[in-house]
């Protein structure tokens, strides 16, 4: 196993800078038991990190270990309906060996990067399909992990579905997950449609999008009080045989949208100019999405985007907080009024569109974000700098007064009478399974020891 001392490194884009005493590679569970057991030389917070891309700083204290799962990234095997694979392996890859073999996952994300070990034991999402999960990690079904106390353990769906509903929350804290198994399906081709829409006509359509078994994603311009929604529907009728539908799509969120937004502001100080400027560049936006992103017959994997590390000034950041669908539509006006006003007060606006994901109910996992019932996000979206850290500041109060739900690792900023107001006694729940889990804390850092306390 490479072993490092006293390194500093970033998530993937600059924005959370860490200073571990060990960073560890472990190319088994043999070296993850080593490294657990031996105190001394692995000092805590042992930390589990795999691609780094959660926008929340998850992945530990300066001066304790760091344990980076991506040399752990073998394919093992296969079923007709499962695939196992060790933890550091991406989902880009993942989905690139299952259209090999005619399969796909259920859910299939816009990030490409995450790993495995991640999905299993924190959030991922898409929209969901009628019937479906949103959540990746409720089609994990089972996991192996190493204990904080150095045992190797299997957990399964069948044999232990209550503690599998804790580790899809666990996000590295009742162990570190060296093997998952997903559950897969046969490649359907999957049809796509745009439509711009004001907000009172995403609030009339909405419930014929779920009435006819559309997965709902919606981009929000909230300057313009508009939403661009993305219609998604499996075609069993037909074979895929469209990839460069999402390619486009995928080139605007990686590099286009931030380069174009960047440039804006880079060529005028302005404020009204720049608003004029997104605002054109928003409305062809729409435009090119509604009529090129549109297809009956894409393939599903092309959906997932590879982010490299290092992306430079062009990069995509976000913060996610979801909401019942009972009140949404409303939060959603309130939203736009928010950001409106916060332009006023301070001159800061988001320079990218805001996203959000609808998807049903799912007690899978502990800290599901629609654990009551089926819910709409809202994720605004920039291309970051202090301002934006600020706004979030604020965006986090603008939800928790409204009841939204926040996700560990893709809410930066929580506090912990805001995650407390969220999850309620199911926080308190695992605190305590964590404590019998973890008596010694080997795995708890600040940031989960501040919000679960
Ligand atoms: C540009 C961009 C786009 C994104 N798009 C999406 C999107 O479409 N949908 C979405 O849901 N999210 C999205 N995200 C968020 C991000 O992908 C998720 O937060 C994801 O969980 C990060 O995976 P990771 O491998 O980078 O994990 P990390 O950020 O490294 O870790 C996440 C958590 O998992 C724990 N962990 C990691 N590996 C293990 C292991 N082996 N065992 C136990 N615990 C472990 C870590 O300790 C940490 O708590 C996006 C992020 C970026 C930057």
């Amino acid at each position: 196993m490479d072993i490092k001392r006293d390194v500093t490194i970033t998530s993937w884009d600059g924005t959370w800078t860490y200073k571990p005493k060990v960073i560890a590679t472990p190319e088994s569970a043999e070296d993850i038991v080593e490294i657990m057991v031996d105190e001394v030389r692995f000092p805590a917070p042992v930390r589990p990190a795999g691609s780094m891309h959660s926008t929340a700083r998850v992945n530990g204290d300066d001066g304790g270990t760091m344990v980076d799962m991506k040399a752990m990234n073998r394919i093992l095997h296969f079923t007709g309906d499962t695939v196992t694979v060790e933890a550091g392996v991406t989902y880009i890859v993942l989905a690139n060996a299952l259209k090999e073999r005619g399969l796909q996952p259920y859910v299939t994300t816009e990030i490409g990067n995450v790993t495995l070990g991640a999905m299993a034991t924190a959030a991922t999402k898409d929209s969901s399909f009628v019937g479906g999960f949103g959540q990746v990690s409720s089609y994990v079904t089972a996991v192996r992990l190493v204990t904080p106390d150095g045992k190797l353990r299997e957990i399964n769906e069948r044999d232990h579905p209550k503690e599998m509903q804790i580790i899809r929350s666990s996000y590295g804290l009742l162990g570190i997950v060296y093997e998952v198994t997903l559950k897969v399906k046969p490649t359907t081709a999957l049809s796509v449609r745009h439509y711009s829409l004001s907000l009172e006509n995403f609030r009339r359509y909405f419930p014929i999008y779920k009435a006819r078994g559309f997965a709902v994603m919606y981009y929000i311009f909230p300057y313009v009080r508009r939403v661009l929604v993305e219609l998604r529907k499996d075609n069993p009728e037909a074979q895929p045989n469209s990839r460069y539908r999402w390619v486009y799509r995928n080139r605007f969120w990686r590099k286009y949208g931030p380069a174009v937004t960047l440039w804006i502001q880079r060529s005028t100080k302005n404020p009204k100019l720049r608003a004029i400027a997104d605002k054109i560049h928003f409305f062809l936006l729409r435009q090119a999405l509604v009529f090129v992103v549109r297809s009956d017959r894409t393939w599903p994997h092309a959906q997932i985007i590879n982010y490299p590390r290092d992306p430079g000034a062009n990069k995509y950041l976000f913060s996610m907080w979801a909401f019942r669908e009972g009140g949404f539509f409303d939060i959603l006006e309130e939203y736009c009024n928010f950001c409106l006003a916060y332009e006023r007060q301070t001159g800061y606006r988001c320079d990218l569109p805001s996203v959000g994901y609808a998807i049903g109910r799912d007690v899978e996992a502990l800290f599901s974000y629609s654990w009551e019932g089926p819910t709409l996000s809202i994720d605004p979206a920039s291309t970051g700098g202090p301002e934006w850290e600020e706004f979030l500041r604020h965006y986090n109060e603008f939800c928790s007064e409204r009841r939204g739900v926040p996700l560990f690792n893709q809410t930066p900023f929580l506090t912990r009478e805001q995650v407390r107001r969220a999850f309620g006694p199911r926080l308190q729940h695992f605190a305590a399974i964590r404590k019998q889990a973890d008596p010694k804390d080997r795995l708890l850092d600040s940031y989960f020891r501040e919000l679960l306390s």
